[in-house]
């Protein structure tokens, strides 16, 4: 266990930069996540899917926890399902750029509220903004999150941003009849011909150009309180102690209940008593004889 970790304060506060993958359920390839989105875009097949809470509880319960796992400045990775999602994450002592990992003046911006903070070393520009509730309901020590653009109006941004070239329709000659065709980045990668109807595959060059490679960014957290995880198991424990007192308690009624062994005890008085008895009698009939 590392020795100089926030290790199961009550009140830990800790700050956990991430950088998540999740797999595109149509090609199986990663997809960058770099926001808090539960619609996602893979670059490579174009195909939107969703991210469940579920899958948001397991990513971001091994960050939350990170303070019981992880030294500061250590990293780690977890995969989830033997997929490609999976999310590496690692424990900071303060909150640091997630361009040029200088140190960012603590408390800048008011925990609780939405705005920037502007790093004293590279100049960048890093928002920040209030964990959303339907994240505080499932990891309820997740406070605040930094590095990325808040979801707009509680929705996740369900597009890639593209940039400006990206966003312009590209032509490209019809390798069967030669007729002039456009595209747009909301294309599939199989347009059909609008002159001749023949299946046209888009070129890697033209892919590329229409849908730029989005990098895996690195954002951040700060988590205050007992994780998740940690509590989960503190409520186990407690339960497997109530459990085990009950069933102590079972154990004293059942003996109490039982009738004590009166009758063995009676009878070995009355044995007692007979045999004091009988000791006396002859005593008496002796000393009867006697006195004659
Ligand atoms: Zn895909
Ligand atoms: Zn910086
Ligand atoms: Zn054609």
């Amino acid at each position: 266990m590392p020795m100089n970790t926030a290790q199961d304060s009550a009140q830990a506060l800790r700050y956990v930069w991430v950088e998540i993958l999740v797999e595109c359920p149509k090609c199986g390839d990663p997809v960058p996540v770099n926001g808090l989105e539960t619609n996602v875009v893979c670059d490579n097949c174009n195909h939107e899917f969703p991210v469940s809470t579920e899958t948001w509880q397991t990513l971001l319960s091994h960050p939350d926890n990170a303070y019981n796992t992880l030294a500061y400045g250590e990293q780690s990775t977890t995969s989830m399902w033997g997929s490609a999602t999976k999310v590496t994450y690692g424990l900071m002592s303060q909150p640091t750029c997630p361009t040029c990992h200088a140190a960012l003046p603590p408390d800048h911006t008011q925990v609780g509220t939405q705005g920037s903070i502007s790093c004293p070393s590279c100049g960048a520009t890093i928002p920040t903004f209030p964990a959303p509730d339907w994240l505080t309901a499932l990891l309820p020590s997740c406070r605040q999150v930094y590095g990325i653009d808040p979801p707009r109006d509680g929705k996740a941004t369900t597009k890639v941003k593209l940039d400006e070239d990206a966003a312009k329709p590209i032509a490209m000659v019809c390798p069967q009849c030669g007729a002039g065709l456009t595209f747009t980045s909301a294309e599939q990668r199989l347009v059909p011909c609008t002159y001749c109807g023949a299946e046209v595959y888009l070129p890697d060059a033209i892919w590329k150009r229409l849908h730029p490679v989005k990098i895996k960014s690195r954002w951040f957290f700060r988590f205050e309180g007992p994780s998740k995880t940690s509590v989960t198991k503190q409520q186990r424990k407690a339960r497997a102690r109530a459990e085990e007192w009950a069933e102590q308690d079972k154990r004293l009624e059942a003996l109490a209940a039982e009738p004590p062994p009166k009758e063995a005890t009676s009878n070995w008085l009355l044995q007692v008593f007979i045999a004091c008895v009988i000791i006396i009698a002859i005593v008496l009939v002796l000393f009867s004889f006697l006195s004659k």
